[in-house]
Order: structure tokens, then sequence, then C-alpha cells
């Protein structure tokens, strides 16, 4: 059975002091309203700094998991100011995203580069969550499911399925992010419906059951609920409303039959 998943992007913000408060705050939240269990858990990506410190705080805690942001594709060497997979793993993470759309846009990640942060990530034994997603003018053009076809299997599908089962996919239109305008539910519903297909097409159907396969861009604790009703969507990666504590144990609350 596949997990739902709510995973929390603080992107560039918080410091150690600030993102540990947060942190501590959403622990205490969660122990009240009890929203996870063995099949809905929720995952935190602060800045790479807070990674050791944050998996400390969050040490012991049932279904609570941290990840990085980011990470570089080669596992040491001469590469001033970028992080390694194993870095990220020996600091306690257990997840890592790999191709939002940040780093496409601002740090020029390719679909091949992404791939090779994929295997490193793997190698590391972390989890990768793989961001796809197509532009404001590409969802015009009506050329969505193309792109998100091509970042998908440029970047996994050279994968073996045992590494494959490990990867959890979050579709983010790029117009949707931080912009307040959420990809309606069935707008969602359908790429995630098309993503999973396109699973089942090189894997089969039984890995792509069990792929989550989580919504972001502008979800919070209004729209959660409705995207979250979809039957293809396992989820979200929260930005902006991640950094609220209430706000976002809220959204970890929206799966459907609480
Ligand atoms: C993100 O950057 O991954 C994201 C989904 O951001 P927001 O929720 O702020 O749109």
């Amino acid at each position: 059975m596949r997990k739902k998943i709510v995973a929390g992007n603080w992107k560039m913000n918080k410091t150690l002091e600030d993102g540990t408060s947060l942190a501590r705050v959403i622990l205490y939240l969660l122990s009240s309203s009890n929203p996870l269990d063995e099949n809905k858990i929720m995952i935190i990506a602060p800045p790479a700094l807070l990674v050791d410190n944050i998996s400390k705080v969050i040490a012991g805690r049932k279904h609570v998991y941290v990840a990085a942001q980011n990470c570089h594709s080669e596992e040491k060497g001469a590469f001033t100011g970028e992080i390694s997979a194993p870095m990220i793993k020996a600091a306690g993470a257990s997840y890592v995203i790999i191709g939002h759309s940040e780093r496409r846009a601002y740090f020029h990640e390719t679909n091949d580069f992404l791939m090779k942060k994929v295997n490193a990530a793997l190698m590391a034994g972390l989890r990768p969550i793989f961001c796809c997603g197509e532009v404001k003018e590409e969802r015009e053009g009506g050329k969505f499911f193309e792109v998100v076809k091509k970042q998908i299997s440029e970047s996994l599908f050279h994968l073996s399925a045992d590494d494959f089962k490990r990867v959890v996919i979050a579709y983010e239109p790029v117009w949707a992010i931080g912009t307040g305008l959420n990809a309606s539910p069935a707008q969602a519903q359908d790429m995630h419906a098309y993503i999973r297909n396109l699973i089942s097409e090189r894997y089969g159907k039984e890995l792509a059951d069990d792929t989550s396969i989580l919504y972001g861009g502008s979800c919070n604790g209004k729209n959660a609920a409705e995207l979250f009703a979809q039957p293809d969507v396992d989820g979200g990666l929260i930005g902006g409303a991640s950094l609220k504590g209430d706000e976002f144990v809220a959204i970890a609350g929206s799966f459907p039959g609480r």
C-alpha cells in the first residue's frame, strides 16, 4: 500500500534557532492531533545546515522524517559549496528533494544532471522526492503531459524496479508554486493519473499503485482536503504553508477519512 505523505519544504528560510522551534511546535501539535500512522507520514525539509539538528529534534518520533532540499551528484571531491548525498544521510535525513523547479530554473539543473543526483541519493540510502511540473506557457500551450513525461522518463526510467520503489514523485506545476493559484483538484488528478500510468507502462501496475505521488503548488490548510481527496493524489509537498506549524499539521490531518 502506498504511503500518504505531507512534506514541508522550508526552502531558504529559518535559522538554526527558528527552525528548531518550528520543528518543536510541529511535534507538539502532532502529539495532540495525532494525524500520522504507519501509512501517513510527515517529512520536514529544512535548509541543509539544519538537517543534523532537526534530525536530532525528531529522533524517536514515529512517522516523522527529515529530507534535504538538494544534493550533489558526486559522492565527494572538488565541488566548493556543494553537499553530497552521503553527508546528508550521515546527518540523519532519510529523503532528499531532487529537481525542484527553483533548482531547475535558477541553477540550470537538467534532466540528465538530475538523473545523476537520483543515482547518488539512492546509492547513499536516501529516498529521492523527485519534482516535476510544467511552466505556465507549457500549461497554456497544452504541452504539460509531454513535459512531465520527458522529465520523469529522462531522470527516473533508467532505474531498476527495486530502485524505483524508493522514489516519491512530486508533481508541482511551476505556475502554482508560491503564487496562491493552486492546480484545481481535477487538474491535479488528471496529471497524477497520467504519471501513474507512465509508471505502470514502464514498471507494471503493482509498482505504479505502490508509488506515492504528491501534489505541490500553493497547497494550504484551505485546499488540502479537496486535493488529497483525489484518488491519485497521495499528499503534498508544501512550501509557504509548511512554515506555519499549525497550518502544516492541519494539512497533515487533511487526508480523507479523518
Ligand atoms: C514548493 O516550493 O515546493 C511549493 C509547493 O511551494 P508553495 O507551497 O509555497 O507553493
